[in-house]
């Protein structure tokens, strides 16, 4: 596996290789890697020539210092697992390549009803650091595959509104969530969790998958939020923030759907003690 800390490295090494009918795939990751993220390696290295994944902790999309300061890091096994699944390259950029004092990396993109729900209005800049970031990424590395997972769904879809806005040569690819035995979503904060906050976070996964059930059922959307809220509130180490059952495509609210769209898609956050999980769970439609 090769390895470049810097822009000029990687871009040599991606100009010598791209020749004819040689696809690039990217895998864009903050690090303390793990199955989640190698799932997303793995399917981009079965689909093209050349897979590259990139560790940043990007610190433009954090809210809060005490989180960016807490983010794990573990450079030295990552780097071991990415080359145990055969990634072809590790870029491990520092901030000043990333944003080099002079460039204006700040993006200006209206994202509509996207980027004004869940995440958006729980974490305020936080897609606009995230689009910033990836959109940097994108420029330096220019795949023609960007692997993202559906474990942040709400990311995925504004990465895709952004690839489409600026009319980008990338395909963006939505791989599912990896889960651990018990159905609780990967997550590189998932170890940052009490022994009794693990064991109460399988509930997440539990409440949505009940929740497809209902509304398979025909119960009423609001009805189900309303649901699983209060069966989330039960658990004493799990303080539920939101669990909304929207359009998988606009993020609207059903509530006022005269219809039910094709994709439906659930999405929940939980603070267990001060880790904040997230999962989601498509009730209709395919991904
Ligand atoms: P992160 O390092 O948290 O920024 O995640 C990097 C990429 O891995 C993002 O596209 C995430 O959605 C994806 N990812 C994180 N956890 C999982 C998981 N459990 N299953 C699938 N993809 C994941």
């Amino acid at each position: 596996m090769y390895l470049f800390k810097r822009v000029d490295q990687l871009r040599a090494f991606l100009n010598g290789g791209r020749t004819n009918n040689r696809t690039v795939g990217f895998v864009p990751t903050m690090g303390a890697l793990h199955q989640g993220h190698l799932s997303l390696v793995e399917r981009s290295l079965a689909e093209n020539q050349v897979t590259v994944a990139s560790i940043f902790v990007n610190p433009t999309q954090f809210n809060e210092a005490s989180d960016l300061e807490k983010y794990p890091r573990t450079p030295g096994k990552d780097l071991e697992k990415l080359a145990k699944v055969g990634c072809t390259v590790a870029f491990l950029p520092e901030v000043s390549d990333m944003y080099p004092p002079g460039l204006d990396t700040n993006l200006e993109l209206d994202f509509g009803t996207l980027d004004k729900t869940m995440e958006g209005s729980e974490r305020p800049g936080h897609f606009n650091g995230v689009a910033q970031v990836v959109n940097r990424l994108l420029e330096i590395v220019t795949p023609e595959y960007l692997y993202m997972g559906q474990k942040d769904f709400q990311q995925q879809l504004i990465v895709r509104e952004m690839t489409r806005l600026l009319q980008l040569n990338t395909q963006v690819v939505t791989v599912p969530t990896a889960r651990e035995n018990d159905g609780l979503a990967m997550s590189s904060r998932n170890v940052r969790l009490t022994t009794a906050a693990r064991a109460q976070a399988p509930t997440l996964y539990q409440t949505l998958q009940a929740a497809k059930e209902r509304l398979t059922k025909g119960e009423k959307v609001a009805d189900i939020e309303h649901w699983a809220l209060s069966t989330l509130q039960q658990e004493t180490e799990l303080r539920p923030e939101y669990f909304s059952i929207v359009d998988a495509d606009t993020l609207l609210s059903l509530n006022s759907a005269a219809s039910l769209p094709e994709r439906i898609v659930a999405c929940t956050a939980v603070w267990a003690g001060e880790i904040r999980l997230i999962d989601n769970l498509l009730l209709q439609g395919k991904l």
